[in-house]
């Protein structure tokens, strides 16, 4: 990134930099993998660039549905430019079917298609581990109102549903997501972070019999391999359909 640029923040997968208009952050995808909370890393050749095309179309399809997102346009294959946002430290994740922590800890068999979508939220910190917390921890906190953590809660169910529906037109399961959300400078609240397979469940669904085929970071997190020919898989699916 050209030395004239900031870094604001860097994460495990993304650097933020600052931009000439002070309401836009550049978000550059780096090839870096983490998982179990940074305990196993890789890098793959790759990543970086392909999440930020896969989250960039992503972003464009539920902007094209009214969801309000931080994305305002793909800077190069590797780099978007957002609104800058004030990050909610909450993680969203919906699951449509049990898989990874949910059936480690609950009674519930990985593979069960859930009758309805399930909302787990996760305090957004490392240092404790993410932890899974409850609305009332949420407000005890005072990280935001229940009204914004209502109004979050319904455009994370809105967003499943146009995701849902998008990856099945292409083939894909999708089993679980996690979101991220913030402020932007007029204090409106807009879905941030990224949406790709580092932090999607996908399921290939052009499979004969019931095998799982994961086309997501669990083919890191569990170490299967050719992780970088299934994010190219995505990619080339989105682009074909889109
Ligand atoms: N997830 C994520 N970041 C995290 C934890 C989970 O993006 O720090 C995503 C993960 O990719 C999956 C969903 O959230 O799509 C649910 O993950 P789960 O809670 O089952 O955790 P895991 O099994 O990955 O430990």
């Amino acid at each position: 990134m050209n030395d004239k640029y900031e870094l604001l923040y860097e994460g495990k997968a993304k650097k933020v930099f600052s931009h000439d208009d002070k309401d836009k952050v550049i978000i550059e995808f780096k090839d870096d993998a983490t998982a179990f909370n940074a305990l196993k890393k890789a890098k793959f050749e790759g990543k970086g660039k392909l999440n930020c095309l896969i989250s960039s179309r992503i972003f464009e399809l539920l902007i094209k549905n009214n969801i309000p997102t931080h994305f305002l346009e793909l800077k190069n294959e590797n780099t978007m430019i957002a609104q800058k946002i004030k990050v909610i430290p909450l993680e969203i994740v919906l699951r449509n079917t049990a898989y990874g922590s949910l059936c480690k800890q609950t009674t519930i068999k990985s593979g069960t298609v859930l009758v309805k979508p399930l909302i787990d939220i996760y305090l957004k910190n490392d240092e404790l581990n993410d932890p899974l917390i409850t609305k009332d921890r949420i407000e005890l906190m005072n990280i935001i109102s229940s009204k914004d953590l209502d109004l979050i809660i319904d455009l994370t169910l809105k967003i499943n549903l146009i995701l849902k529906s998008f990856f099945k037109s292409i083939q894909l399961q999708l089993v679980d997501f996690k979101l991220e959300f913030g402020y932007n400078l007029k204090n409106n609240i807009l879905l941030a972070d990224e949406i790709s397979p580092d932090n999607c469940r996908l399921w290939d669904l052009n499979q004969k019999n019931d095998i799982i085929v994961s086309l997501d970071k669990d083919r890191f997190r569990n170490d299967l391999g050719g992780l970088i020919e299934a994010y190219s898989e995505i990619n080339r699916r989105i682009n074909d359909f889109i």
